[in-house]
């Protein structure tokens, strides 16, 4: 346990906007954590708005910048934040072929030892329909089994509610501790939410190793402050926040960052 890293971090890279590292690298620097940016993608925009151009990094170029970094010893990274998040889609859509689901499932989820899918991702990585907070223990629980000693399901929605289930398997074989937080749903949609959300589970939970709870509410918290000044900014600015998705303000939500507010609690089950 360290209160500090350094991360690689591979994610997508947007001109304008925050999504994958433009979310992530931010907070986690804020946080004190050294983090290295690889861009998978340089897009001008996310994939929200009705269209977007730019380019895709190719797996020799991946491994390119990799081999360089080995080469002068550089490879020296405590956490890698890629796999913990696998980004696969939202509300029933795909980002990824068909064809990436199985690869997630085979070979890059038993390599993470956090995973923080939001429901449609732990729908596909389980094949479980998740409905109702049962499913979505049982989801975390399937996921266990796979590798991750500590899984997080971002939100599933039931009814007007968004409910964060999480789950530490302290030791294989065990049963999981597992807690759930309720959060209100607020009535707009987000883009940048989720990576924002790993990498602030990432920094606190290595900063809290044994209270992944503690650092879900952290995280939460930063999440729900953060979430409640874009919705007045663009209210302000006489937008209709229902009507396209939102960009976070990210920059202006550093004091929530660094010091979030806990008002939503976790409770055990
Ligand atoms: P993703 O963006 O990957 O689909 P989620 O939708 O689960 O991930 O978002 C991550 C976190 O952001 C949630 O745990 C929640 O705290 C917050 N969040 C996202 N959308 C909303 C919303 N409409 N209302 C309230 N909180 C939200
Ligand atoms: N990366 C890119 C380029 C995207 O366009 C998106 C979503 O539109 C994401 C990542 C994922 O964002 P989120 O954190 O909302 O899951
Ligand atoms: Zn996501």
């Amino acid at each position: 346990p360290s209160d500090t890293g350094r991360v690689l971090s591979i994610q997508s890279h947007t001109v304008q906007g925050y999504v994958g590292n433009k979310s992530a690298v931010f907070p986690l620097q804020l946080l004190g954590y050294d983090v290295d940016p690889i861009n998978s993608v340089q897009f001008s925009n996310h994939t929200g708005y009705p269209t977007f151009k730019g380019q895709v990094l190719n797996g020799q170029q991946l491994c390119d910048l990799i081999e360089g970094l080995e080469a002068n010893d550089l490879l020296f990274y405590t956490h890698v934040l890629t796999v913990c998040d696998p980004v696969m889609g939202d509300e029933g859509k795909l980002y990824v072929p068909e064809e990436l689901v199985h690869v997630y499932r085979e070979k890059v989820v038993p390599l993470a030892s956090m995973l923080t899918p939001n429901q449609f991702e732990a729908e596909k990585l389980t094949g479980l329909r998740i409905n109702s907070e049962e499913d979505g223990r049982e989801a975390c629980a399937i996921l266990h089994a796979a590798g991750p000693s500590k899984v997080v399901i971002t939100s599933i929605t039931i009814g007007g509610i968004l409910l964060l289930i999480g789950s530490h398997q302290k030791e294989k074989g065990l049963k999981p501790e597992q807690f759930k937080i309720l959060i209100h749903k607020i009535p707009a949609y987000f883009t940048g939410t989720g990576d924002l959300m790993t990498a602030l589970l990432l920094g606190w939970s290595n900063k809290y190793p044994d209270n992944l709870d503690k650092a879900a509410e952290l995280a939460v918290s930063t999440l729900q402050a953060l979430l409640r000044r874009t919705l007045d900014d663009y209210k302000r600015a006489g937008y209709d926040p229902t009507s396209s998705s939102l960009e976070i303000r990210l920059i202006q939500s550093q004091e929530d960052i660094r010091n979030p507010k806990v008002e939503l609690k976790a409770e055990r089950y």
